[in-house]
Order: C-alpha cells, then structure tokens, then sequence
C-alpha cells in the first residue's frame, strides 16, 4: 500500500504519530494509500525547519526568488498531465477538468513571477525639507495554508505562489483526502531551486491544524474550506494574534430574467452546477428563474442532463466522476430524499441507474425550491441544482442578498442596464454576467463576503500580496550637520 508522508525540510519525511488514514479512489472505492497524520512534534519539525529557512530566502534577490517561480512554471507546465492524473486518481474529477485545475493554479505562479514589480513601495522625494518618506513591504516568516480536498492542487499554488515570492517560508497542511498532489508540488519546486526548509508539508487532520493555529513562529494562516472550519480557524488564529483569511463555503446563485437567451442559461447552468460533481466552491447551486422564462428553462436543463457522460475520471469522454467519499455521496443523496417532503419536485433523479462501484450521484434537478428547505439552505457540495422561480429581478436579488452565502453569483440577461444594476445591488463577492463561474484571474484576488469569508483580505492577486507582506515607512534625512538642531516639537512638513 502506498504510504504518503510529510515533506520537511527538503525531504520526505514519515511519520512516527502512528496515526494515520485511507486514501480512497472515488472511482473504485478501493483504498489505493494511507496519509500519516501528523503529531505535534511533527508540525513543530516542519516550523522550524521553515524559520531556520527564512532569514536566507527573504534576503534572497527579488530576481532569484523570480527566478525559482520562473523555473516553477516552466515545470508544472511540463508536468500538466502528470499532476492532473494524480489528482483525478484521489479526488475523482475528469481528467480534462483535472488539467483545468492545474491551468488555473499555474496562472498564480505566472503572476508571482512578477514580484519585483508587485512588492514595490512608494517614494515621496522632499516631504519636508531634506526629508524622504518611503514605503516598503517585507515578508511576514513562516506562514501557512490549510486547503481542501476540493482543489488539491490550485488552492495550494494560490497560496505558496505568492507567499514564497513575497520572501516568506510556508507550511502547507493539505486536505488528507487527497494529498499526493501537494507532495509532487513540493518535489517540483526543490527541482525549481527553491532551497530547502522554504516550503514543507504536514500531512494532518485536527491535530496537525490545531498546532499551526497556536504556534507561536506561524506568522499568518491562509485557510480554504467549509464555513464552520473558516470560522473557527479565523477566531482562533487571530485570538493567538495571527494574521488570517479564511474562506468558506459557498451557495451561489444563478439569476436567470425573462429575456436571457434561454439555451444559452441551460447550458450555463448545467455546465456550472455539475462540472467537478459540484465540488466547486463557484459551483451555482441555485438558478432562481423568472417566472416568464422557468418552464422552458427548466425543460431545457433537464434535456441537457441525461447527455452528461458519467464515469471514472481517468477514462477519456467521461464528464463528470463521482463525489470525494462514501460519506459525501450519502449526506448527497440524503438531500435528495428529504426534497420531495419539504415540497421540491425532483425533476431528474441522479440516485437512479448508478454504477455499481465508487461515490457516484448522477446529475440531480429539483425544482419549485423556496428558502426554507434543507436543500436551499445547506451547501449539498454535490451534482444537484435546485430551481427557484421568481417574479423577476427585484425578488432575485432579494433572494440572494439574504442567503448567509455570499461567494459567487452570476446574471443572465441582454438587458446591459439590469445587468449593470445587479452589479450595483448584489451583495456577493464575485459576480458573472452572463458568465456562470466567474473565478478571477489571477492579477484580481478571489474571495467572497458574508459566511464564505472571514478575514479582510481576498486570496491571491493584488491582495494576496498585501496579505504575505507588511507595510513600513522610513522617514529619511541625510542633514547638512549645518543645520542641525534640538527642537521638542511635533515635526511639521512645512
Ligand atoms: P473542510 O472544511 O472539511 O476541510 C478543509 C481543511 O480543514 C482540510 O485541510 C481539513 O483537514 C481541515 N479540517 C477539517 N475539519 C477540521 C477541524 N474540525 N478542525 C481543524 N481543521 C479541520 O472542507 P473540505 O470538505 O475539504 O472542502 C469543501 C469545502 O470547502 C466546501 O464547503 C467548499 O465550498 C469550500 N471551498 C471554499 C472555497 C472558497 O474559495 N471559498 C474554495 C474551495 C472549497
């Protein structure tokens, strides 16, 4: 059996906690390998081989730490393939969205090849008479990520990209569900030139997280998950004074108004709710539909569905594979059950005709949802998509306005004016017209309000560099020993 272990200064490392757990292939159901589950010595190992790292690398030219993330690109982008067939062969995806994955995350490390541009500071020549003020940004030490199963290898790169660029050492704990991705990951940037003890895996579960979030040499915790996980991460990183942004669950809602190209929405929704098997963050889960255009929409999906090839991910053709765990396909199905008493309709039923092995759940289409019901308010994380009819868009953007959620969203509409409105209105932190998963690219920074983000400071982009970094400002004179004197007064520009 295939045994995954941490990755610690520059090495692997296993582990001696005698904890452990299975690695599953969705597809099968058979256990393909065991992840150590780290102990606290085993954390505390991988902190300090990042602290003992970090005074070299952030004094580290900007140019060589480009240079290691330049090196990096040319890498993933060579391995593709290899690194999406890892990551299908524990998450369960199709291969094709696998290489999208990696397509995605790869745009992180592009954009921190340009770090000597992004970390520049400000200059203000002459504040006062002989006096320079100056910004700069310097890193914070050894900072962390906690990443979901979901994304094993794009939510890492949108952190360690920037992070390590910035001149910071990091300590990834990754999902244990599906983790061999990161190891490879981590294989690739020692090849890259990164020096070791700057980048290190702990493979772990509440232990391992728990002694990240009180270490006294954890600068900063970056963390991408459920909402519950979110907020306790960020309450108790920042109580022990931790820089953190947490990012959460998500439960994103299409608006469909009565004169969107009706087809066009289709496709947009069934491509959104049920690529990956609806194990994305921007997944839409929601399509609140006016009532002009709800019939023919919900027909034109429910056409759509029995097209979708269903199947293990590492076969060519297939579309969408099954869900993460046995537990993930059941609490699925189990909304799915519940639907018809709350008053939902179930117009395809994705428990039917499922392949013998593995976690699938076929494409699911619920219709008549209102916002009491369990499968309206819960994130189901699954290949089901519920329909809510509206009267139009004021009842749209009231829905989704009230819904705790508040990741992604999108409008469909020809009406640039409602379309701008809805902009203006919604309060969501990413938004899509005519566009069902709006996922920035990599020079904006990803985030939501509300339940789906704790913390100020959006993931990746712009923003992720401010968060890898501190702020400080040098007020400089170079006197003329002429002109110097003692003065007790408050200093004064003018
Ligand atoms: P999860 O919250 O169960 O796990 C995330 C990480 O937290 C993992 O590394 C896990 O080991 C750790 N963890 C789990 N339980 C913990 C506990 N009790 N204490 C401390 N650590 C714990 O999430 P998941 O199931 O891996 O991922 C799916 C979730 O992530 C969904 O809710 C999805 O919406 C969300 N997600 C959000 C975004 C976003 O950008 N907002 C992106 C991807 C996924």
């Amino acid at each position: 059996m295939n045994r995954i272990s941490h990755w610690i200064d520059g090495k692997v490392v296993e582990s001696t906690s005698g904890n452990s757990a299975p690695v599953y292939d969705p597809a099968s159901g058979e256990q393909t390998a065991t992840v150590d589950l780290a102990s606290v010595d085993e954390v505390d190992a991988a902190v300090a081989a990042a602290t003992a790292a970090f005074p070299e690398w952030r004094s580290t030219s900007l140019s060589k730490r480009a240079e290691v993330m330049f090196r990096m690109r040319e890498l993933v982008d060579a391995n593709r393939k290899e690194i999406a067939s890892l990551l299908t062969a524990e998450h369960g995806k199709v291969l094709s969205d696998s290489l999208g994955e990696v397509a995605r995350g790869l745009e992180n490390i592009e954009f921190a090849c340009g770090i000597p541009q992004l970390i520049k500071g400000e200059y203000s020549e002459q504040a006062a008479t002989g006096i320079d003020v100056y910004s700069i940004r310097q890193p914070l030490g050894v900072v962390a990520g906690i990443t979901p199963f979901n994304f094993p290898a794009m939510v890492p790169m949108w952190m360690f990209a920037n992070a390590l660029a910035c001149g910071n050492t990091f300590v990834l704990k990754p999902s244990e569900k599906d983790p061999s991705v990161t190891m490879f990951l981590a294989e690739l940037l020692a090849t890259a030139g990164l020096p070791d003890g700057c980048f290190n895996i702990v493979q772990g579960d509440k232990v391992a997280v728990d002694r990240i979030l009180h270490h006294d040499d954890v600068a900063a915790v970056s963390f991408v998950g459920s909402t519950p996980i979110a907020k306790y991460i960020y309450e108790t990183g920042t109580a022990n004074g931790k820089r953190v942004q947490a990012l959460g669950g998500a439960k994103n809602h299409m608006l469909v108004l009565n004169d969107a190209d009706v087809a066009m929405a289709a496709d947009a929704a069934v491509g959104a709710a049920f690529g990956s098997a609806g194990e994305r963050c921007m997944a839409i889960s929601v399509v609140l539909a006016a009532e002009g255009i709800a019939d023919e929409l919900v027909s034109k999906i429910a056409q759509r569905i029995p097209d979708i090839k269903v199947g293990a991910g590492n076969e060519p053709g297939n579309e969408m594979g099954p869900l993460i765990t046995a537990e993930s396909r059941d609490r699925v199905t189990g909304y799915i059950d519940g639907a018809p008493g709350e008053g939902a309709t179930i117009v395809v039923d994705g428990r039917e005709n499922l392949p013998a092995d593995g976690y699938f759940v076929n494409p699911t289409l619920l219709d008549n949802l209102t916002t009491d019901m369990a499968c309206y308010t819960d994130e189901i994380f699954g290949p089901v998509l519920g329909v809510m009819r509206v009267s139009g868009y004021q009842e749209g953007i009231d829905t989704i306005n009230a819904n705790p959620y508040a990741n992604g969203t999108a409008i469909f509409t020809r009406d640039g004016g409602a379309a701008r409105q809805f902009q203006f209105d919604v309060q969501v932190g990413m938004v899509g017209v005519n566009v069902p998963v709006p996922v920035p690219v990599s020079y904006y920074s990803f985030g939501g309000w509300k339940a789906s983000l704790f913390g100020d400071t959006h993931m990746y982009g712009p923003e992720g560099i401010n968060f890898y970094t501190r702020g400080k400002v040098v007020t400089s004179r170079w006197p003329d020993p002429a002109t110097s004197s003692v003065d007790l007064g408050f200093p004064e520009t003018r």
